[in-house]
Parts: C-alpha cells; structure tokens; sequence
C-alpha cells in the first residue's frame, strides 16, 4: 500500500509582546503539535514600521513551504491591523481576516470565514436545530464575528437579526434576543445578557471571552457575554466560557490550514 506523508506549515505573525497574543500563539501551538502541524512564530519588535511588517507577510506569502498564516491581534498603533490582514495571500489567510475572503462569505463561500464565525455556526449546527426559517439573534456586529455568523447563517436560511450598540442605546436589545431560538453573542461586554433576555430553551451560544475580578477571591476570571449562571436555568442549550467557542476556534484553525495545504 502506498503512503503518503507531507508536512502542514502555519506561520503566526507577533508583533510585539502582548501578553494576551502570546498566551493566543501558546495554545495555537499546543494544538497544532497535537494534530501535526508545524507552527512557526514570527516575532517582530513593536517598532517595525508597517511598510517593514507588510514586507515580512510577503516573504511569507512568497514562501512555498508556508501553507497558512495568522496575524496575532493586538498589533502595535502605529500599524493598521486592517492594512496587514489586506497583505495576507487570501490563498493562505487561514484566519479569515483578509477582504477577499471576507467578500467570497457574501458570495456563499463559507470556508474562507474568520474561523470564530466558523466556529460559532458549527457549534449551532451541532444543536441539531433545524436553521431553516428558525429565529437566530446575533449580538454584535464586528467583521471577525458577528457579520460573518449572520452571513454564514442567512445561506442556511435562518431568519437572521443582528443587534449592536444602537440597538441597546434604544432599549430594544431585549425585544429581540427574547425572540431568538438560537442567540449568539459577541460583544466584549461581561454578562451584558441576563436569563430574562433570553427564550425559555432557547441555544445560546456565547462567544464573548472577557477577563474580570471575581468579586468573592479578587482573583481575575475569564468570563462570558452571557451571565451562565442566570442563563443555564432558561436555556435548552449553552456554551460555557472558558471551553465554549474558544477551543472550537482553535480547531477551525487547524482545519482552515489543512484545507489551505491541500489546495
Ligand atoms: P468588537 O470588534 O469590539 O465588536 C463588538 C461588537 O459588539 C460591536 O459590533 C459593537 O457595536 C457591539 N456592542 C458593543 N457593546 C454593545 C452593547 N452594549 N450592546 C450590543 N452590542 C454591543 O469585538 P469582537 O472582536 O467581535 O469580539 C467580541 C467578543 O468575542 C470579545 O469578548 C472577544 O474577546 C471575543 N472573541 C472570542 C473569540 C473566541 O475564539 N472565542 C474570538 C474573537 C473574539 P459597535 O461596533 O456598533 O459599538
């Protein structure tokens, strides 16, 4: 029998030393060597100029051994994360965040998504909820998460309202999050969504990670959009966080990259 090896290589690109990116860039490590994949980190000082860090994605870009690259966020001020994530080769974008990938999304193309989005719509899809017609409510409207979930979800022709900050500033967030027979939440916003915001039984996925002080120890905890606690009484279904939408993420990573060394 004949048998075939070859070598999967992503690339993630730190600018800097943000202690949060660098915590990000550990576990993409950690799960890449779980699975295989080799993961190269790029360490760049966050004095690099932007025209300096553009040349850097493009030695990447023209690098035949690099199947996928990611760009750790934050980056510095002086650059413009959007600028850098336009030099990334769409080919080789397996987080999802260069324009071109974004537009084939619209164009009902979901495996170029940012793979937060991706993972989010697969965690709904794991509900065994039928999506046709049913009444989703996104919360948030960013183009790494919420934009791209009700995209994804309107192809699968989920009758799809995406609330933001205007529709909280009027008061009607509750209106339509009561509604929602699948809820996803992607704010940046601790416990923004209470239990009485949400549909008795309702799935509630929730992709918020926020880092606040537990008020009991003072310790600091990684918390949610979504009060579980309030929320885990009403809701049929709900993702905890942490080990909700995060790991599932990660995971939609390493299969954009498998996808991109296969193409
Ligand atoms: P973002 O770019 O800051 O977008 C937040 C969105 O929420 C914006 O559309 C904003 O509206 C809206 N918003 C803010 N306050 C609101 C309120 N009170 N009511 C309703 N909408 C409100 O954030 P993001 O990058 O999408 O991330 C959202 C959350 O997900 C964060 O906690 C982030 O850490 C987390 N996240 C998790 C993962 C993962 O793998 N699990 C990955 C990425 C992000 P305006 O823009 O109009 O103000």
């Amino acid at each position: 029998m004949a048998c075939f090896t070859f070598s999967i290589v992503i690339s993630a690109v730190l600018v800097g030393d943000n202690a949060g990116a660098r915590i990000y860039a550990k576990m993409q490590a950690k799960s890449c060597e779980q699975v295989g994949i080799a993961y190269e980190l790029k360490e760049f000082s966050d004095d690099i100029s932007e025209a300096g860090l553009l040349g850097e994605i493009q030695k990447l870009n023209d690098d035949d051994s690099v199947d996928g690259m990611i760009l750790q966020m934050p980056v510095p001020e002086h650059i413009n994360a959007r600028t850098i994530q336009a030099g990334i080769a769409p080919k080789k974008d397996v987080d999802g965040v260069n324009p071109a990938n974004l537009g084939r999304v619209v164009m009902g193309h979901p495996e170029g998504a940012p793979c937060t989005a991706q993972a989010a719509v697969r965690l709904v899809e794991e509900t065994g909820i039928d999506l046709y017609g049913a009444e989703v409510v996104v919360v948030g409207h960013s183009e790494i998460v919420g934009k791209p979930v009700a995209l994804l979800l309107l192809d699968k022709f989920a009758t799809t309202t995406v609330c933001h900050i205007g529709t909280s500033d009027v008061g009607m967030l509750e209106e339509h999050t009561t509604k929602a027979d699948i809820l996803i939440v992607a704010v940046g916003v601790p416990g923004l969504i209470k239990g009485d915001m949400i549909k008795p039984g309702a799935a509630v996925i929730d992709v918020g990670i926020n880092r606040v002080k537990d008020p009991e120890s003072g310790k600091s905890k990684t918390v949610g959009d979504v009060a579980f606690d309030e929320a885990v009484e009403v809701a049929g279904i709900i993702t905890p966080v942490p080990g909700g939408v995060g790991p599932i993420t990660t995971a939609m990573l390493l299969h954009s990259t498998l996808l991109a060394a296969k193409a």
